[in-house]
């Protein structure tokens, strides 16, 4: 909760959406609350989201639900249809949409300091940046990565032994998998290793949200925290900017799952995020629309304590206001861009750049309109700064 006065300000979603337990422990109390809690004191969290303490969720997983996780991660690679994709590749010997086989290809292993205040810490989040992706967004932020076969590759034993050292040597608060849609059976062989080998830190699960319930029955039990985006609702904006027509659809029933496996956000008192669903929404231009639509689906469908980061620093990347492509004309038959026709003719116009519509930066009003459609659903976990010492919690 970001608020500094719980009793004060506590919002009508949490006051009618706490479990019927929790009030009937208050008829129980031999005094009332005003009693045990002085008016002047100020809790910072809600008592549904603290967590005395936290143990990773691979660390309780039995043997043999171990085992029927290594032999399903195997299976999945060897006639891979784990993502929606759907590309029946043999992993061991080609590739599919995602462009990774067998191993993964990392790109950044390193503490992080980018991520949400309850990740990151003050230590930093454990961050494997892998490379590869199982969509094609025209605005990627990241498109050098995933994009492109960029980094190195790693077994899953070897990737275990960067998480033991991520937290023996970086001391990072949790191992977070960036971008791990289409390396989930390499990822859950490298997460039972790891706990072979000592690792107590919980996983972040740091999705686009482009997942299928095989790859997220294969993650339950190993994921702590689950980390999606979700990023447009429209089927012919995601068709277009995603190469996804199902985005939206798929993304509403993996949070459905997420939700399921791990239930809303919660911290530990230090203010560091232990277990639950965190939703990103990054703002796009002229897409605020969409933006309140998902906003209206986490309250009504997923929970109304859904914790939320709706982002603002969407800038135009990848294939946004890149030169448009020309088909070749008879006067020109080795042209192929605007940008080779036109050598030596200055810049484009907005015209003649690819998305044009998108080649912005968003405005305080497509941000605010989605961060006001939210709270009229009733969503009230935002990633705000917080006005009391400590993270928002
Ligand atoms: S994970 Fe890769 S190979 Fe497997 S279905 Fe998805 S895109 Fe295809």
């Amino acid at each position: 909760m970001s608020s500094g006065s719980f009793r004060t300000r506590l919002p009508g979603p949490v006051r009618n959406g706490w479990s019927t337990a929790f009030r009937h422990s208050l008829g129980r109390l031999p005094f009332p609350l005003s009693r045990r809690v002085p008016p002047s004191r100020l809790l910072h969290l809600a008592p549904p989201f603290l967590l005395d303490d936290y143990t990773p969720r691979y660390q309780l997983l039995s043997s043999l639900d171990a085992a029927k996780k290594r032999s399903a991660a195997y299976a999945h690679l060897s006639n891979c249809n784990l993502c929606p994709r759907l590309c029946g590749v043999n992993r061991y010997e080609t590739t599919g949409m995602c462009l990774i086989g067998e191993n993964v290809k990392v790109n950044v292993i390193a503490p992080h300091f980018g991520e949400e205040p309850c990740i990151q810490g003050h230590h930093g989040s454990g961050s494997v940046f892998f490379s590869g992706c199982n969509l094609r967004c025209k605005f990627c932020q990241n498109h050098d990565i995933a994009h492109q076969r960029n980094g190195f590759d790693l077994t899953p034993e070897q990737l275990a032994e960067w998480y033991i050292q991520l937290q023996d040597v970086g001391n990072v608060h949790n191992i977070n998998l960036v971008t791990p849609e289409h390396v989930v059976p390499q990822v859950a062989l490298s997460i039972l290793h790891a706990r072979d080998l000592g690792l107590r830190v919980p996983i972040v699960y740091n999705t686009s949200a482009f997942d299928s319930a095989a790859s997220l029955e294969l993650m339950a039990g190993l994921v702590d925290i689950y980390l999606p985006d979700f990023k447009v609702w429209e089927p012919a904006t995601s068709k277009r900017l995603l190469q996804a027509d199902d985005y939206a659809a798929t993304a509403a029933e993996s949070l459905k799952i997420m939700h399921r496996q791990v239930g809303d956000l919660s911290f530990t008192g230090d203010g560091i995020a232990k277990s639950g669903l965190l939703v990103r929404h990054l703002v796009m231009p002229g897409k605020e629309g969409e933006g309140a639509r998902i906003m209206q689906f986490l309250a009504e469908e997923i929970s109304r304590d859904t914790f939320v980061n709706i982002m603002e620093q969407y800038r135009p990347a990848a294939h946004v206001g890149k030169p448009r492509r020309r088909k070749p004309s008879s006067s020109s038959p080795t042209a192929e861009a605007v940008g080779q026709s036109d050598a030596g003719a200055g810049a484009p116009s907005e015209e003649e750049v690819r998305y044009a519509d998108i080649n912005r930066a968003v405005t305080n009003e497509e941000v605010g309109l989605v961060r006001r459609a939210a709270e009229a659903a009733g969503l009230w976990r935002f990633n705000d700064p917080p006005r009391h010492e400590g993270f928002a919690m």
